[in-house]
């Protein structure tokens, strides 16, 4: 029988009736056998997710302040979900929070703190499911240096789970060489699916949240859009890069170093199919030529002008310098005979900038800098878009359809992606332009 590993977000277990739906898609399919489940999620939107109030709740007692009030408000949410769920395991829960609280007191740490959502959670959903609770301090390990030790990890969740048939696995943390907890950084539970699926050379690795996957661009800019079926990590690493945030990017590497897929699929509709994530997939299993469109506003385009430029050995470099100097990393370079433009985050740059403007000066002796401090910036990616012509002619007549200005085009050697810089007020409408001719007249 094939072996699955499914992660659950918070949103998938922030209450009873929601550890109702994981039960019966869990119970719906045997090979799903390893459950990893993150902390209570927001119930509404105004809500507040269980991570940030044990996070608050931590400072006020590392302060040495009175937390019992946001201590109990925590405990409320998880005999919450045990009453409702039919649940009779209080006097486990209560000896649990005792002992947490007890860790408050002591100074344990936020990382601990925090991690006692997913612990929590775990034990409740084991119970619930009737499956094995492993502690994730057991068999997750980071180094002195505070990275995962993913070898030694990997081996001790495979020793632990061989001959365990079903078991759920906490995510988000894993111990120190002291024994401390430490959690990976917020989402961190999509990791831990990771790493699971990895160390049991699972065939699918399942990561439930509250959207049926990726879709082709942002719902908040274009009503209902189509939902991606397939993306290769390639293109989900250009999307992610560029701003769509579903699946937390550190937790690809597990997985796809060992072969894995991973499909993201939605808690609160099962019957949708979700998006693949593969390593490799055929041109064809795309109905458009393009997969998605990402973007973010908020860049700042540099440039400089020297006459003869192109012709000074060192010239590109010594520009650089004088951004790397100061801690500030480049997004795009474009150039043209005697100019060249920096693409640079606005709120990086403005905080350096009469420095950074200094040494430009001084090291390059430059005609003339302009700054355009409005920039947008489109990532349009697909690997249906490499060797095929018209491509970018579609992306273009498109923008200029739409009285768009583009002031920047790069478009990556692999041919995967084409970013377009557009003025910051003209983003929503370029992101609509694109998909229109792509996806809605299918172009
Ligand atoms: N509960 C943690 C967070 O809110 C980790 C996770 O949900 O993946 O960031």
């Amino acid at each position: 029988m094939s072996t699955k590993v499914v992660k659950f977000g918070g949103s998938s277990l922030a209450d009873a009736n929601q550890f109702i739906k994981v039960a019966n898609i869990i119970g719906s399919d045997p090979s799903r056998k390893y459950v990893v489940p993150s902390a209570p999620g927001k119930r509404y939107p105004k809500d507040t997710k269980v991570t940030d109030m044990l996070y608050a709740c931590y400072d006020v007692a590392a302060r040495g302040g009175d937390f019992s009030e946001m201590f109990e408000e925590i405990v409320a949410r998880y005999m919450g979900i045990i009453r409702d769920l039919g649940l009779r395991i209080e006097d486990t829960l209560v000896r649990e929070l005792s002992t947490i609280r007890m860790s408050f007191l002591a100074r344990a740490g936020r990382d601990y703190a925090a991690s006692r959502g997913e612990y929590l959670n775990g034990i409740i959903l084991a119970k619930y499911l009737g499956f094995e609770f492993i502690d994730a301090a057991e068999v997750i390990f980071f180094g002195e240096d505070g990275k995962l030790k993913l070898k030694e990890t990997c081996h001790a969740v495979k020793e632990r789970l061989s001959g365990v048939e079903h078991a759920v696995i906490p995510g988000f943390y894993g111990s120190m060489p002291n024994d401390t907890v430490k959690t990976f950084s917020r989402g961190g539970s999509d990791i831990t699916g990771a790493i699971v699926a990895a160390a049991v050379s699972a065939d699918l690795y399942e990561n439930w949240t509250d959207i049926s996957g990726y879709l082709v661009c942002d719902p908040r800019i274009v009503p209902d859009p189509e939902p991606v079926k397939v993306i290769t990590y390639r293109e989900l690493r250009e999307l992610a890069y560029m701003g769509a945030q579903v699946f937390h990017e550190d937790a690809i590497f597990p997985v796809r170093q060992a072969g894995i897929p991973i499909n993201i699929r939605n808690t609160n509709r099962p019957e949708d199919e979700g998006t693949m994530i593969v390593e490799n997939a055929e041109e064809d299993t795309s109905p458009f030529i393009i997969t998605g469109i990402a973007g973010k506003k908020g860049f700042v385009t540099v440039t400089i002008e020297k006459d003869m430029m192109n012709s000074e050995l060192g010239f590109g470099r010594k520009v650089l310098e004088a951004f790397e100097d100061h801690g500030i990393s480049f997004e795009h370079m474009p150039s043209g005979i005697d100019t060249m433009s920096v693409v640079v985050h606005k709120d990086e740059f403005e905080a350096k900038e009469p420095e950074i403007l200094k040494e430009i000066r001084s090291s390059c002796s430059p005609d003339k800098i302009e700054i355009d401090r409005d920039v947008a910036l489109l990532a349009v990616v697909g690997r249906g878009m490499k060797s095929q012509r018209g491509t970018a002619a579609r992306i273009f007549a498109a923008l200029a359809h739409a009285k768009v200005n583009v002031k920047m085009i790069d478009q990556g050697s692999s041919e995967l992606n084409v970013i377009v810089g557009v003025q910051g007020e003209d983003f929503e409408t370029s992101v609509k332009a694109v998909y229109d001719i792509f996806v809605t007249q299918k172009l």
